[in-house]
């Protein structure tokens, strides 16, 4: 497994990306194959060229792909989301495959006149297949080899000179061996790409020096939490806060412990509240901490417990022992239609507090009981 495959392969995005991508393919593939593989057999039929036993066969031959495709135009209708359409389109692959191996068995077998046809119809066949192949040289093993050797074998047990079956095989196999080598440099392509893009959307939206999500991040955020409330009547909460006296922290032990408090505060954030809230770093030493379905009141109290945290004692950073304390703000949501007036209100609250004389927490104006802030003591 190579690295791009690997880093691929460890991407959430990827893995529901390339569902979205098996979902479409599957769909297009089945309804082309609804329209075309019928329509074959009917020109067939009216040209009059295969004898009534061969029209059978094929037909028999056709009607696999027509079963695989109804049933996969099934399983996408029913699960839009994209769940299992990898397995689908690549079982459906897999029958056009065997559709036209079977197809050309029979026709081998037969001695029928239209052998170069199917021929023909394989190396076309072989090449769409590997085109809608998701992973690559891979999969185009399974989906080219398995039916090619179930032919073999077949023809084998019914007696064919398989050197004479290679010979007239020779373009498709020709073909597979291409289709394979362009199939997997799309396949590497299109990891990479994917691979790109997620390191950019990281890299656009999380903070180097905390690792915690960043401001663009957040307000995203913020937005679709006022969304949700709106539409359930349900509420959110905000905490805004703002390292005291950072200045002097840079001042005492240097820039680069300032930055290393500044990570560790990060680290604290991080540890301190729930999967589904969000801790980012809002400005140089500033932090929002976004809580879904949480009121006033919750807030406060989870504010006031990475509070005390960072108070109670020294970080150890950068081999000082540094002193901080932090100033919140909290605010409810309370009906805003705009994202900057709630955080307005989560910055009057944190000024409320650095004037009341830091290292505290402040509720907003505006929230239920505002005035009962929690004191605190340094
Ligand atoms: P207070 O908020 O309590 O009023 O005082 P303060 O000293 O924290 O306030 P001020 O906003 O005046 O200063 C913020 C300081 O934070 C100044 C700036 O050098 C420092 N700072 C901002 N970003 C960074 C950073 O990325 N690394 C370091 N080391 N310091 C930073
Ligand atoms: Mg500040
Ligand atoms: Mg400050």
């Amino acid at each position: 497994m190579d690295s791009t495959r690997s880093a691929a392969e460890s991407l959430p995005e990827t893995h529901s990306e390339q569902r979205n991508i098996a979902h479409t393919m599957a769909l297009a593939v089945a309804g082309l194959a609804l329209l075309i593989v019928p329509s074959y057999q009917f020109v067939e039929w009216q040209l009059d060229q295969a004898s009534a036993e061969h029209l059978w066969l094929h037909a028999q031959w056709r009607s696999l792909v027509v079963v695989a495709a109804l049933a996969t135009l099934a399983w996408c209708f029913t699960h839009p989301d994209g769940r299992g359409a990898p397995v689908v389109l690549r079982l459906l692959s897999l029958s056009i495959m065997c559709m036209m191996f079977g197809m050309f068995a029979s026709d081998y077998l037969h001695e029928a006149d239209s052998l170069g046809r199917m021929v023909q119809g394989l190396i076309m066949t072989t090449f769409a297949v590997s085109l809608v192949s998701l992973r690559g040289g891979r999969e185009l093993l399974v989906l080219f080899g398995l039916p090619f050797a179930g032919t073999m074998i077949g023809l084998y047990a019914l007696g064919a000179s398989l050197h004479d079956v290679v010979v007239t095989l020779f373009d498709p196999l020709m073909m597979a061996v291409i289709a394979l080598t362009i199939s997997e440099i799309f396949y590497r392509t299109r990891i990479r790409i994917l691979v790109l893009d997620e390191q950019l959307r990281q890299l656009a939206t999380t903070d180097a020096l905390t690792g915690l999500g960043n401001r663009r991040q957040v307000e995203n955020q913020i937005a679709v939490e006022m969304a949700r409330a709106r539409r359930h009547d349900s509420t959110f909460a905000l905490i805004l806060g703002d390292l005291d006296h950072f200045k002097n922290v840079n001042d005492r032990f240097g820039h680069s412990t300032g930055d290393a408090v500044l990570s560790e505060i990060g680290r604290i954030l991080r540890s301190n509240i729930r999967v589904e809230d969000r801790a980012v770093r809002w400005g140089g030493e500033e932090f929002l901490i976004l809580l879904p379905a949480t009121g006033r009141d919750e807030a406060m109290a989870v504010a006031e417990k990475i509070r005390s945290i960072i108070a109670e004692s020294p970080l150890h950073c950068d081999g000082h022992e540094v002193p901080v304390t932090i100033s919140f703000g909290v605010a409810a949501f309370n009906g805003e239609s705009d994202v900057a007036d709630l955080i307005k209100r989560a910055d009057a609250a944190m000024y409320r507090a650095k004037r009341k004389g830091r290292n505290r927490v402040c509720a907003a104006n505006g929230d239920t009981n505002a005035d009962a802030d929690r004191p605190l003591i340094a």
